[in-house]
């Protein structure tokens, strides 16, 4: 079999209804692993032809990720339905606010770090456990930071959600190291811009950040599911505590292209 296969692995992506998380959890079914979602909303049309067309087993649970009772039962109700099985898990629900430094408030704050931080990292401790119960041997957790944890990007006020993207980022290797000895392997993702709902309502500033990248375009969610598949695959059976960035090389230009 391929190492880049996921036949016979089970998955778990927060925020899979959409975006991002969407095209994570369709890459990984593409690959050949079961699919189940976590989300406050439900999932976008595209999620539902997944199963068929795969030919995996897919589910969404209604699970707001900042609160630990309700992940926690979405654990409970996953953990019956796919028998324990869990190998993959991608915590990716997050949320972005835009406000000046100077006007944000403790609750705009609160609001960003329970689900980007506190929901991320409760969602990647408890998949842990889980795969520490059923014994995984390929057990791999991609945390999802961003670009935005590097720079500041151009024309966005996000310094609080920037703080939560570093806090994804740095987090990663040391979850990696108490993670080895149980064989699971954590690494993180740091796309750059992508289409997505959470950019949508910028439309004037994603022409604008074209200009920034190196390929003189914004990404596409598919853009970034290559490096998800990749990690929760063996092909990168040696990899743990990275990051791989996936921004069309705009941390590496200054001016972006010419
Ligand atoms: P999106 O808004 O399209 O998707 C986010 C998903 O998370 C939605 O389905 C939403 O319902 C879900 N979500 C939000 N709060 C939740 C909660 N409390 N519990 C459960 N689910 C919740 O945005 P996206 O761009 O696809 O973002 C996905 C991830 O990628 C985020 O962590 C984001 O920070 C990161 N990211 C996005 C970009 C970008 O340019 N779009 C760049 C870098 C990183």
């Amino acid at each position: 079999m391929s190492k880049f296969s996921l036949q016979g692995r089970t998955a778990l992506v927060t925020g899979g209804a959409r975006g991002c998380g969407l095209a994570f959890a369709r890459g990984l079914a593409e690959a050949g692993a079961d699919v189940a979602i976590f989300d406050i909303i439900p999932p976008d049309e595209g999620f539902e032809s997944i199963e068929k067309e795969y030919n995996v087993k897919t589910a969404y649970y209604k699970v707001d990720v900042s609160s630990q009772e309700s992940l926690q039962s979405g654990f409970e109700q996953f953990q019956k339905d796919f028998n324990n099985a869990l190998d993959i898990c991608v915590p990716c629900a997050g949320i972005n606010r835009h406000l000046p430094f100077l006007e944000f408030t403790y609750k705009d704050h609160q609001d960003l770090l329970s689900i980007n931080v506190l929901g991320l990292y409760f969602t990647a401790q408890l998949a842990a456990k889980q795969m520490i119960a059923n014994g995984t041997q390929h057990g791999s957790i991609i945390l999802v930071s961003s670009m935005a944890s590097l720079i500041a990007v151009r024309s966005q006020l996000c310094s609080a959600y920037c703080g939560t993207k570093g806090a994804v980022r740095s987090m990663c290797p040391a979850i990696a190291k108490e993670l080895a000895e149980y064989k699971i392997r954590v690494n993180s993702i740091s796309p750059g811009y992508v289409r997505t709902e959470m950019t949508a309502s910028f439309p004037h500033l994603l022409e604008n950040w074209k200009s920034e990248t190196m390929n003189g375009r914004i990404a596409e969610p598919e853009d970034i599911m290559g490096a998800c598949v990749f990690l929760a695959s063996d092909a990168s059976a040696y990899m743990t505590g990275q990051d791989i960035l996936v921004d069309g090389g705009v941390t590496r230009c200054v001016t972006g292209a010419v």
